[in-house]
């Protein structure tokens, strides 16, 4: 389906933006990864889809080095015909204690590099008339959890810059929407499984039952392959007409 597409996920080289790059490969699209750790790796997963893989290892925390990778993936494949805002980290304190240097990065990091990655990619999308920038949001862009001031507001941010981002090319092909997942069972949420095992004295698994316990009425994780397979749902023609939503998957934690 979309064979000859590229896409740009960034923050693929773990968790959920490496599993949204493996589906939309599956897909035939060529893919550029971001992101940090296991950068080798990660390529050689989606090279082993049979598309062409291309790696920048851009900051995503940097305006400057959002730029040199964007201008990256137009000189290796032409153009982003896809662009999923991925990248993103946590840190969860009361407000008051709140380290002033984390706010910065968490802002910056799950939300200005949208806007940064959204305003370079935009352009070409509009020339071709038809682009899909998909923002990995949260349930917390939805709703808010006591301790997690500046992704709560990040990702509230993500959700309010997408709609923005679907109006203002709402007569286009060119569509934006946002993926909201409850707790999936990457290293950003193992953090904080450890966290709580360690406060609560639970094992591993002791303490992953009490996170969904308190937030998901499944009990289940959602995985980066469901998700993968929203990003896909979103990029065929299907959604042409899907602008501007912020799409749970989150066991339900959303319709409480
Ligand atoms: P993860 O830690 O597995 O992956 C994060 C990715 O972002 C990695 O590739 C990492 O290298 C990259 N990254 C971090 N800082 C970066 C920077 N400054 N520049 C470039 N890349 C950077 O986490 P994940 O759980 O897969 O999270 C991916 C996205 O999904 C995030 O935006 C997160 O907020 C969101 N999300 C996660 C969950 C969950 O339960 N795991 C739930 C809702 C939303």
């Amino acid at each position: 389906m979309l064979k000859g597409k590229t896409a740009l996920v960034t923050g693929s080289t773990s968790g959920i933006g490496l599993g949204i790059a493996k589906s939309l490969a599956q897909q035939g699209a060529n893919i550029v990864m971001n992101g940090f750790g296991d950068t080798e790796g990660a390529q050689a997963e989606i090279r082993a889809l049979g598309v062409q893989v291309a790696y920048h290892g851009a900051d995503m925390s940097r305006p400057s080095e959002i730029e040199a990778m964007m201008k990256f993936a137009a000189d290796t494949f032409g153009r982003v015909d896809i662009l999923v805002n991925n990248a993103g980290i946590q840190h969860v304190a009361p407000i008051q204690d709140f380290p002033i240097e984390k706010w910065d990065a968490i802002i910056a990091i799950n939300l200005s590099s949208a806007f940064h990655a959204t305003r370079l990619a935009l352009p070409a999308m509009q020339a071709a008339n038809w682009g899909r920038i998909i923002n990995v949001a949260s349930t917390h862009g939805l709703v808010g959890s006591a301790e997690k001031s500046a992704y709560v507001a990040s990702k509230h941010g993500v959700v309010g810059l997408t709609k923005v981002t679907a109006l203002e090319n709402a007569t286009t092909g060119v569509t934006c929407n946002a993926i909201c997942p409850g707790w999936v069972l990457t290293p950003l949420v193992q953090k904080q499984v450890d966290v709580k095992a360690l406060a609560m004295g639970l094992t591993n698994e002791e303490a992953k039952k009490q996170l969904l316990q308190e937030k998901e009425p499944s009990m289940q994780f959602t995985t980066p392959e469901e998700l993968g397979a929203l990003a896909v749902f979103f990029c065929s023609a299907a959604a042409n007409n899907v602008r501007g939503v912020a799409w749970n998957m989150d066991g339900g934690w959303t319709a409480q």
